[in-house]
Order: structure tokens, then C-alpha cells, then sequence
């Protein structure tokens, strides 16, 4: 089976008063969805909803309109089927185009663990 990339895309946040309201604390999001073509919508998780409720804030654009808008999306949740160390829950949306995170390999992640082995 071939690796999937996830996409990675960057976009930039602008700050207003939806993100104030939104709770979004980052002014740069990278697409978590897997490599897409340029024509779907890219998403990027930017903030969790208050009260615990399973659901999140995601920055959505797209490469012909790069303007960033805000979704409040259900999680995913949806699991490996592995157990112990090896399970792992997706951190995408409701039915967000397949495969779930942890069917992916994201590269940023990859070398920010490798930084952190480095910085021991
Ligand atoms: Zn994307
Ligand atoms: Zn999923």
C-alpha cells in the first residue's frame, strides 16, 4: 500500500472579531485533510468548542479562494481497531473525505518529532 500525505497546505488567519469570538489562537493553519486535488476545499482544525462538546472549530478555504471562513464541524472519533499503544482515534471531522489521520503520514509531524528527539 502506498504511503497518503497529508496535504499540508498553508493559510494564513487573518485576525477579526470571529476569530476572537471562535477562540482561534493560531494565525497559521496547514490543511489536515489527505493530498486532495486543488479544487477541493483545503481544512485545518483551529480551535476546540468550550464546554467539551465533540465538535471543533476548522478553517476552511480553497487554492481559487484563499479567504479563510470558519466551520464548526462534528469530530470523527472514528478508530483503528488497534489496541494499546497502537490505537489511535482520528482528529478530523464528520465525514470528512477518506482516510482518517492516522491512516496518513504528515510530514511536519514527522519533523517535529524528530526535533524533539534532537533537543533531548
Ligand atoms: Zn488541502
Ligand atoms: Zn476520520
Amino acid at each position: 500500500m502506498n504511503p497518503v500525505f497529508v496535504c499540508g497546505r498553508r493559510a494564513f488567519v487573518p485576525p477579526s472579531f470571529l476569530t476572537v469570538r471562535l477562540r482561534v489562537e493560531t494565525t497559521l493553519v496547514r490543511c489536515e485533510l489527505a493530498e486532495h486535488p486543488p479544487f477541493q476545499p483545503h481544512f485545518a482544525y483551529a480551535a476546540d468548542r468550550p464546554d467539551a462538546l465533540p465538535e471543533a472549530v476548522w478553517a476552511v478555504w480553497s487554492d481559487r479562494d484563499p479567504t479563510v471562513r470558519f466551520h464548526v464541524l462534528a469530530d470523527c472519533d472514528t478508530g483503528n481497531g488497534q489496541e494499546g499503544a497502537e490505537e489511535h482515534y482520528c482528529t478530523l471531522f464528520e465525514a470528512h473525505p477518506a482516510p482518517c489521520s492516522w491512516a496518513m503520514i504528515c510530514l511536519h509531524r514527522e519533523v517535529d518529532a524528530l526535533m524533539a528527539e534532537f533537543e533531548r
